[in-house]
Parts: structure tokens; sequence; C-alpha cells
């Protein structure tokens, strides 16, 4: 797992946004401990070694499941993008800290869960074991700079990157970076990690989840009191900007205090008078629809098939998969044939999600 010692103390992927966003945040942290590791935090280690190849490590039936779906979601685009020509017999580098040199002196590095690559192709990949939003792929600085490190140590000129979340909905982003992006994002990095070194220039926003300086940064405690004494109609545009900003850093905040509880719960049940840990609701789900078939078959005679298929769904990410695999195509022509199939025999619907706010 990542330690201070290891990034020799100096700036490193998981801190590029915020580097980039806010140039004074590297030297307020100087001299901050690390915070308390959480529940959730540990959890998400421990499912990171065991896909780094620690096979020793104990994993929980969740932890266990989070793994193997990682590997799944990982396997399925390996394939596509063999499938694609782009992917020869790739090396796969696991869990490895790359560095950036400036004038021969590290200056920044960062480490990946998974890269493929082969010739000048890679395919660079993150795991994200929490429950929580996480930035997308083309929108997250921690992703781009580490295909910049990639791109640099391995001679690549063409780098996609995914961040791969089981839990969320799509369950994995993509972005994809040229020979142009990565020379643009190289320089925009180098700009940022000099600036560091001697700016005080602090600004607040979604990136200071987890600045250490929280406590003592009063731009960013500026922020959260403006929360405290919202009055609607009151804040201008660029205020209403920041506090959506801070959004997630006061979700994170109230999950870690969560998490927090839960822990000195765990240790004393009695230790806080008035909350007590109840057990989590009881879950189901049929694990095999193939089996759940064959019994409904068996108990109701077979004559039930259309009954039993008007009960099941299908997600638009399975029934791409499932063209793809009996039509051996890509990902791009398995869309286009569900959605030629699909108008055709009508079985598609297709509509349009309400407006999302979206940065320019
Ligand atoms: S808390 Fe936010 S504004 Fe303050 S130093 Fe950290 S990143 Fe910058």
């Amino acid at each position: 797992m990542q330690t201070i010692d290891e990034r020799l103390n100096l700036p490193s992927a998981s801190s590029a946004e915020r580097l980039v966003n806010c140039p004074g945040s590297w030297a307020l942290e100087q001299g901050i401990k690390e915070l308390d590791q959480t529940e959730d935090a540990a959890s998400g280690d421990r499912v990171h070694a065991f896909l780094a190849g620690d096979k020793h490590v104990p994993l929980d039936d969740q932890e266990q499941e989070m793994v193997n779906q990682c590997e799944r979601i990982t396997g399925k685009l390996v394939d596509a993008y063999k499938a694609i020509g782009k992917l020869t017999d790739p090396v796969c580098v696991s869990e490895k800290r790359v560095w950036l040199f400036n004038a021969g002196k590290k200056v920044f590095s960062g480490r990946w869960d998974r890269l493929y690559y082969s010739g000048t192709f890679g395919l660079l990949i993150d795991y994200k074991t929490g429950r929580n939003d996480v930035a997308e792929a083309d929108r997250n600085w921690q992703l781009l700079s580490l295909a910049v490190l990639a791109s640099e140590a391995y001679d690549l000129n063409h780098v996609i990157v995914a961040i791969v979340q089981p839990w969320s909905k799509g369950q994995f982003t993509l972005a994809e970076y040229e020979a142009s992006d990565l020379i643009k994002a190289s320089s925009q990095l180098r700009t940022a990690i000099a600036k560091a070194q001697t700016s005080q220039e602090r600004r607040p926003g979604k990136w200071c989840e987890w600045c250490k300086a929280k406590t003592k940064c009063a731009e960013f405690q500026g922020n959260a009191l403006a929360v405290t004494f919202y009055q609607q109609g009151a804040l201008t545009n660029q205020a209403i900007l920041r506090l959506l900003d801070a959004k997630s850093q006061i979700n994170k905040f109230y999950k870690d205090l969560e998490s927090e509880l839960k822990r000195r719960l765990k240790e004393d049940p009695n230790a806080i008078p008035g909350l007590r840990l109840k057990p989590g609701a009881k879950t189901r789900e049929i694990t095999s629809v193939k089996e759940f078939w064959k019994t409904v078959s068996e108990q109701f005679g077979p004559d039930h098939a259309e009954k039993f298929m008007s009960a099941c769904e299908i997600g638009i990410g399975n029934a791409e998969a499932l063209i793809k695999e009996l039509e051996c195509c890509s990902w791009e022509q398995a869309t286009w044939l569900l959605n030629q199939w699909g108008k055709s025999f009508g079985w598609l619907a297709e509509g349009q999600k309400a407006e999302q706010l979206e940065r320019v």
C-alpha cells in the first residue's frame, strides 16, 4: 500500500487534482499527519492488495465479490481492446510506482492498479471499491497524470484510462488520450508541480475532499461556513458553484463520521449513550437465472417461458456484451447492432434523462 516514504514526501497522482487546482495546498499540508484510516478505506486496501497479487489477504464475502467483479470487468475491457487489435499479447504492469523527473530529479510519482500495454498503446485501469460517486475517467486528474507517467515510462502515445467501480451503475468509465493530449497534460502537470513549491494561492473546491489541511485552511472553512449560513437567494452564482463543488467533501465528511462511530461502537457497544449498532437489513438475490428457470419449469411445466421472460430484465450493457460475444464483434459494432435490431423489432425504447449541470 502507498506510504509517505514510498512517495518520498513528493506530490503524487492521488493529489494531482488538488495540486493543479489549489497550488497552495501542498505547502499547507506539510507536517500534517495522515488521517486515521476508516473501516471503508481499510477494506478498499485489502481488495487492492488482493488484486495486486497478494492472495493471502483475508477477504470477507463482499470484498471477494468486489475482487471478482473487478477482474470480470477488467477481462471484458482487455478483450475489447484485443478484439480491435489494440492490445496484442499485452504486458501487464501491476501496482508499480513510476516517477516523473525534472532535470534528473524525482518530482512526482504515481502508482496505477493495472497497466496493459503493447507497442505504443496502453490500457490503464484504476479500481474504485467505494460506493461514493467518483470523478469520471475523462475529468480525473489522477488518471490523467497516471497516463502521463505510463506514456513517459513505456513510450506510449495512445492511452485509454478506465475507472472500474463495480458498485456504480455503469461499472466503468473510459477516457482516451492521444499523443498531443499527453504532451499537453505533462506540461500542465510540471507547471503545477513547480508552482506548488512557491505558491500560497488556495482555491477551495471538490479537490478539498482528501486535503489534510482542511482544519487549518481559512479558505476551506469559509466555504463550509457559507453552507451553515446559507440564505436562499442571497448567494451569487459563483458562491453557489463553490458550494456545489463542496458537496462531495461534505458527504465524505459525514460518511467518515459514521464509519468512526461504527468503529467505536464495535469496540464498545455501550460507548455512546443513545446510539447502538443495528444489524444490516437482510438481502436476497437470485444468483442464477438459468437455475431459477429450471425450477420454475420443473414446478409448473415448460409452457411459461413467455411469462418468465417478461419477469426478467436485461440491461443495455449485458445485452451488448451478449451480442458482442455471439457476433464476435467490437463494442461499437455491438452497440450499433443492438440499436438497429431494437428499432427494427420494436423492443428498444429510447429516451433522455433530465438535464445535468456540467462544468465547461
Ligand atoms: S482545504 Fe482546499 S482550499 Fe484549503 S488547502 Fe486544501 S485543497 Fe486548498
